[in-house]
C-alpha cells in the first residue's frame, strides 16, 4: 500500500489545489479597465446591462443587482415583508447567510430537514414546520441541484407563503428543462469568486413580480426615490425623498462590467464543471466506501460543488482523518456545511441539536472535492488518485 503523505509519504501533488477558484481572463480585465477609464465607477449604465444579462439568461422579467448574495437575501426578505413575529422556513443544510437574512428583518428562521438523497430541503418536512406565523420559505439549490420547485410551490400556494429561492449555487442549473431563476417569487444568486460566475463580491435577485422589483430597487439605495408622483409645486427637480428604511447595497459599475463579461462565458464554465463531475462519478463508481452525489430526474445541475459522503461503517477512521489525509496530499478539500443551527450564535438563540437528523448525519460524513472550470485533466486525476489512495489505506 502507498504510504500516505500524512504519514510521511510523498503527496500526490507538489502544489495545493484549491477547492474552488474564479476564471478571469483578458476579456474580463479589459471590461473592468474600460469602466475605470470612464465617467461612472458606480450608479452608471453598467449595472442595468449586467442585470439585463442575468435576467435574460435565467428567463426572468427583472433583476436587481446588489453588493453580495447575502445583501440580496436580506433585500428579498425585506421585500417579502418579513418582520418580528414572522417565521421563515429555511433549509438546514446551507450557508448561514440563508438564515441570517431572516434575522436581519427580525424574523425567526425555522429549520427543515433535508432529503437524505438529494440533500435539498424535503418538501414534506418543510410542510410539517408551517404554522400560522409562517410567511415565507427559503429553499436552497444545494451544490447546484435544483429543488423540486413544483412541489414546493404547491405547498407554498396552499399556505399563502412567499418563496425566496437561494440559488447561490445554481446559476446555469436547470429544473425540468428550464433555467433556475424564474420559478420562485424571488431567486437569489451570488457572485463570490467560487460561485458559477464572479463579480468579486456581488449578488442579484431575479423576479417576475413588478411590485417586489420596485420595492427592492428602493431598498438597495436607502429607501430613497425620486418620488415624482409626489412632486408638488413646492418642490424642484432636485427633489427626492426617503420613504422607507433602505441600505446602500449597490453593486459598482466596475463589478457589473466584470459580471457582464463573465455572463458571456457561463455556458462554457458550466460545461467544464459537468465534464469534471462526469470523470469523478465514473472514477468513484467502484469505490463503495464513498457515496457520490445523487441527482434527481428533474434537475440538471451546474455543479457549484462536488460533495462526496464517506461510509464510516466500511472505514477504519472517520471523515476527519480522511479529510486531513486528503489535505496532506495537497488536495483542497472542504466541508459544506455545518447545519446552520449548530453555529454557536444560533445555539445561543435557543436552537437545539437533533432537529434535522438527516442534515446532521450528512454533515458528519461529507467532504467537498475541488471543482472549478480551469481545473486541468491532471488536477482532476490528482484528486481521483488521492481519494483512491486514502480510501485504500483506511479501508476496513
Ligand atoms: C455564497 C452563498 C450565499 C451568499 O453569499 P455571499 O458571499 O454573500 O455572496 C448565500 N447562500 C448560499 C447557500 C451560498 O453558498
Amino acid at each position: 500500500m502507498e504510504k500516505l503523505a500524512i504519514n510521511g509519504g510523498n503527496p500526490i501533488r507538489d502544489t495545493y489545489l484549491a477547492y474552488g477558484k474564479q476564471s478571469v481572463n483578458e476579456d474580463d480585465i479589459k471590461a473592468v479597465v474600460e469602466v475605470l477609464k470612464g465617467d461612472y465607477l458606480t450608479t452608471g449604465p453598467y449595472i442595468k446591462e449586467f442585470e439585463d444579462a442575468v435576467a435574460k439568461y435565467v428567463g426572468a422579467k427583472y433583476a436587481v443587482a446588489v453588493s453580495s448574495g447575502t445583501a440580496a437575501l436580506h433585500m428579498a426578505c425585506a421585500a417579502a415583508g418579513i418582520e418580528s413575529g414572522d417565521e421563515v422556513i429555511v433549509s438546514s443544510m446551507t450557508f448561514a447567510a440563508s438564515a441570517n437574512a431572516v434575522l436581519y428583518c427580525g424574523g425567526t428562521p425555522v429549520f427543515a430537514d433535508i432529503d437524505p438523497l438529494t440533500y435539498n430541503i424535503d418538501p414534506a418536512k418543510m410542510e410539517e414546520k408551517i404554522t400560522s406565523r409562517t410567511k415565507a420559505i427559503i429553499p436552497v439549490d444545494f451544490t447546484g441541484q435544483s429543488v423540486d420547485m413544483d412541489e414546493i410551490k404547491r405547498i407554498a400556494d396552499k399556505h399563502h407563503l412567499i418563496i425566496i429561492e437561494d440559488a447561490a449555487h445554481a446559476l446555469g442549473s436547470e429544473y425540468k428543462g428550464r433555467k433556475v431563476g424564474s420559478q420562485a417569487d424571488m431567486v437569489e444568486f451570488s457572485f463570490h469568486p467560487v460561485k458559477p460566475i464572479t463579480t468579486a463580491e456581488g449578488g442579484v435577485i431575479t423576479t417576475n413580480n413588478k411590485a417586489l422589483y420596485e420595492k427592492m430597487m428602493t431598498f438597495r439605495t436607502h429607501g430613497i426615490t425620486k418620488a415624482r408622483e409626489r412632486l408638488t409645486e413646492n418642490h424642484g427637480p432636485w427633489y427626492h425623498e426617503q420613504q422607507s428604511l433602505g441600505y446602500n447595497y449597490r453593486l459598482t459599475d466596475i463589478q457589473s462590467a466584470l459580471g457582464t463579461s463573465q455572463m458571456s462565458k457561463i455556458d462554457s464554465f458550466i460545461s467544464k464543471r459537468r465534464e469534471i463531475v462526469k470523470l469523478y462519478n465514473e472514477a468513484f463508481k467502484s469505490v463503495s466506501e464513498i457515496i457520490t452525489p445523487y441527482e434527481a430526474d428533474f434537475s440538471n445541475s451546474g455543479w457549484h460543488i462536488y460533495v462526496i459522503k464517506v461510509n464510516p461503517e466500511l472505514l477504519t477512521v472517520t471523515r476527519k482523518e480522511i479529510f486531513q489525509a486528503l489535505q496532506a496530499e495537497n488536495i483542497g478539500v472542504n466541508v459544506h456545511y455545518l447545519p446552520v443551527y449548530w453555529h454557536p450564535y444560533y445555539k445561543e438563540l435557543g436552537y437545539e441539536k437533533g432537529i434535522c437528523p438527516n442534515a446532521e448525519t450528512l454533515y458528519e460524513n461529507m467532504i467537498t472535492l475541488p471543482l472549478f472550470p480551469s481545473m486541468t485533466k491532471e488536477d482532476t486525476e490528482d484528486v481521483i488518485g488521492a481519494v483512491k489512495k486514502v480510501i485504500n489505506y483506511y479501508r476496513k
